[in-house]
């Protein structure tokens, strides 16, 4: 007889649980605990969901676990709950959100202890021998130039095996070389090495809303509250946070900061660092697994006293959670994407009421879902007026592109403008959203135009290489020399991308530099960091870039802003695109006279009519803001509403419309006159990446209804057969298509 019957979570798509028996008895304290399984044929890791003594299910069929990982509960108790919540919330298996919240390391079944780890220091001999003498083994010349460089937080420079591999690749006989020659030399470090505390800069004394904001956080320290702290680019709020988080050391707990990754930069980091007199832990996208696994454990056992990291360090483990941070918090890569699509700001809303501590949003343009929650006097409002350290606002002004001479995608009137400021030997900005040469390539004798053949969508022309790419699916082809129609050689570029201003830019200005920065010119490992760099020392000089301009860094001299297009956002299908304009715009303006000279922002459109351009560009964001939460109210829209998403999508067109129009059939019934039901839908892509795509869109007047609507619902659609199509259920989407 089994001693116990174990409900394990399972990272696989099924929403459920399966029964495996123990011979061990085990007990309450290894729930969520981890162990290995055979599933199907398969030897998979689980988690201790729940125990009991007794069983209903025919004991005949039940395996016993292979084997009993851990001890404990791998997650502290809080976590473990918000994990079950989410689950629950999202609606998506428990084992793969588990799966989710683990290092890799853990994940694959390593025992939850401080990785060991090999790291290389230099010997007194490999400091100070000439690189010259290594000339002729480049590799060697270049793992003693990493180590010299690399920034030592005790008195030698020690770098983890792993991440000296990932930094050289293929090393390794060079690193053995080295050693052979008493150059460099290995030693193994287990368990959390706590970095010498260095001495802590001080901060700019605090301004006077500073002060306040700072003053009424920590005053809750201890205490579940949630502050929307509103404030411009360079208003100061990293100086709050950094106060607060000092506070929150101090009382012996914990902070967990959560920024959008392309705001992690290396100054971020050092800026944390070299302010806060304490264990600064940082959780990004570049740490080898057992660097993760490490910081993981060291957040766990109180080791550290700050998390610093992107969406996905919400599941960082803590034992004496005391405040949360979200920087950003508009920022659309707080939300998961696929597979388990959770809000990273949302969880950590649930994880700071659950366990009463204060958390903080920061945002110089905030999403209307945080602006409504002040609004019901949910989240205390505080807001930061002026721009620290006295700079100017910029001044935003429409360009009526209407019947004006342009020249690819730019008007006279911008250049004029640009001129002046370049004049001064100043830099100007310019942003658009669309990298490439020419979003779209034609032919000009019969209309023929390059389509991607896996989406509903035109392939970008990159002149470079003079390939056609599409930007959906990443497939791509030679652009074509003659129409494939016509065979006429007459093709056109209709449409500008940041590589064609790039060039036009360097024709008409042949005195300035122009850098572009965009994916393409940034795929090269530290090509980003190079052209940063560049801007940061230059003089006269034009930026043409996309988003990546927008967001995170500091131009002091870019004294102007051009915002190419700004209709992009104005006639798109999805909800949230006139919000995301409006932030996107303001981001990019945020990177204007940031130093002693005001900025300028021009605002290029063909609808300088429009209300909702007008009423930012004279209101400001706050009363945009109001005038868009009063349209969503009025349509039903969230925040005035939960809304959940189903998506089908399979290589025949009809296969997903089917498949949602059953479940739409079936969910029906369950629907109370809170549930409205809307499709199914071709998505606004139809076809993307050789796939169709339908969607059902469910919205309910309130959160708990759209729970229950959905807990009720999705056995059912479990249920229906799926053949071919691939579905997913998404709560709380930040796309609609
Ligand atoms: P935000 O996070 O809102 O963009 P920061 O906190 O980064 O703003 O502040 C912008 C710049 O102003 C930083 O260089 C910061 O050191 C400086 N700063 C912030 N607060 C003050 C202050 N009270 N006095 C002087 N300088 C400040
Ligand atoms: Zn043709
Ligand atoms: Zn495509």
């Amino acid at each position: 007889m089994p001693k116990s019957y174990l409900q394990i979570a399972v990272a696989t798509p099924l929403r459920k649980l399966f029964t495996y028996t123990s011979e061990q008895e085990l007990s309450e304290k290894q729930i969520g605990a981890r162990v290995k399984v055979t599933f199907g044929r398969r030897h998979m890791l689980g988690v201790i969901a729940a125990i009991s003594a007794s069983n209903t299910a025919p004991t005949a069929k039940l395996k016993a676990i292979d084997e009993l990982l851990d001890e404990h509960n791998l997650w502290p108790e809080e976590l473990w709950k918000m994990l079950n919540w989410a689950a629950q919330y999202y609606q998506h298996p428990l084992g793969e959100v588990l799966s989710t919240a683990m290092p890799a390391l853990l994940r694959q079944g390593k025992p939850a202890k401080y990785p060991s780890q090999t790291c290389w220091s230099l010997t007194d001999e490999g400091q100070s021998i000439e690189l010259d003498e290594l000339k002729r083994a480049p590799r060697q010349q270049a793992i003693i130039e990493l180590l010299r460089n690399h920034p030592s937080q005790a008195d030698e420079a020690a770098i983890e095996d792993q991440s000296l591999k990932e930094q050289c690749p293929g090393c390794h006989d060079a690193l053995k070389r080295l050693q052979e020659k008493q150059l460099i030399c290995a030693h193994q470090t287990a368990g959390y090495e706590p970095h010498e505390n260095t001495s802590s800069e001080s901060g700019p004394e605090l301004h006077e809303e500073q002060q306040l904001a700072v003053s009424k956080i920590i005053d809750r320290l201890g205490h579940y509250d949630a502050f929307l702290l509103e404030g411009v680019t360079g208003s100061g709020k990293t100086e709050v946070y950094l106060q607060c988080i000092q506070a929150c050391v101090a009382r012996g707990e914990q902070a967990l900061v959560l920024i959008p990754e392309i705001g992690l930069t290396p100054q971020m980091i050092q800026r944390f660092q070299q302010r806060l007199a304490c264990q600064v832990g940082v959780l990004h996208s570049g740490l080898s697994d057992s660097e993760r696994t490490l910081t993981w454990l060291a957040a766990r056992d109180g080791k550290l006293d700050v998390i610093l990291g992107t969406r996905s360090a919400i599941f960082t483990p803590l034992a004496k959670p005391g405040l949360i941070i979200i920087d950003e918090e508009h920022d659309a890569s707080f939300k998961q994407q696929d597979g388990f699509r959770y809000s990273a700001r949302d969880l950590a809303i649930w994880r700071a009421h659950q366990n009463q501590i204060p958390i903080v949003l920061g945002s110089a343009t905030p999403s209307l879902e945080s602006l409504s929650n002040v609004q019901r006097e949910r989240y205390q409002l505080l807001t930061l007026q002026e721009r620290a350290g006295g700079a100017i606002p910029p001044t935003l002004h429409l360009l009526d592109m209407r019947s004006q001479p342009i020249e690819e995608g730019l008007s006279d009137r911008l250049h004029q403008v640009m001129r002046q400021h370049l004049d001064k030997d100043q830099q100007v900005l310019l942003f658009l959203n669309r990298r490439g040469f020419s979003p779209t390539l034609m032919c000009h004798d019969c209309g023929w135009i390059a389509h991607c053949q896996r989406c509903d969508t035109h392939m970008t022309y990159h002149q470079l290489d003079r390939r056609l790419r599409c930007h959906h699916c990443g497939s791509e082809r030679p652009a074509e020399h003659s129409c494939p129609s016509c065979q006429s050689k007459n093709l056109i570029n209709l449409g500008a991308g940041t590589e064609r201003i790039e060039a036009a830019l360097k024709e008409r200005y042949p005195d300035v530099e122009v850098i572009r920065i965009d994916r393409d010119t940034t795929r090269r490992k530290g090509s980003l960091e190079a052209l940063l760099e560049k801007v940061k020392d230059g003089r006269r000089q034009i930026l043409i870039g996309t988003q990546m301009l927008a967001k995170g860094h500091h131009f002091p001299n870019v004294t102007m802003v051009g915002i190419v297009d700004a209709d992009q956002g104005l006639h798109s299908p999805e909800f949230r695109a006139p919000e995301r304009m409006a932030q996107l715009i303001l981001q990019v303006a945020g990177r204007a006279g940031r130093a002693e000279r005001p900025g300028e922002v021009y605002i290029q459109t063909h609808h300088p009519d429009h209300m909702q351009l007008l009423t930012l560009i004279h209101n400001g964001y706050p009363e945009f803001a109001r005038v868009l939460l009063a349209e969503r109210e009025e349509t039903g829209l969230p925040p005035f509403t939960a809304m959940a998403i189903f998506r089908a999508e399979a290589v025949d067109r009809q296969a997903p419309l089917d498949f949602l129009r059953q479940v739409s059939e079936q969910l029906r019934p369950l629907a109370s006159q809170q549930i409205q039901l809307f499709g199914p839908l071709p998505a606004p892509m139809e076809k993307r990446a050789g796939r169709f795509r339908t969607q059902l869109i469910v919205t309910a007047a309130t959160r708990p209804a759209l729970q229950q609507f959905l807990s009720q619902g999705l056995p059912i659609a479990d249920n229906i057969k799926s053949n071919k199509v691939r579905w997913s259920i998404d709560v709380d989407p930040i796309d609609t298509y």
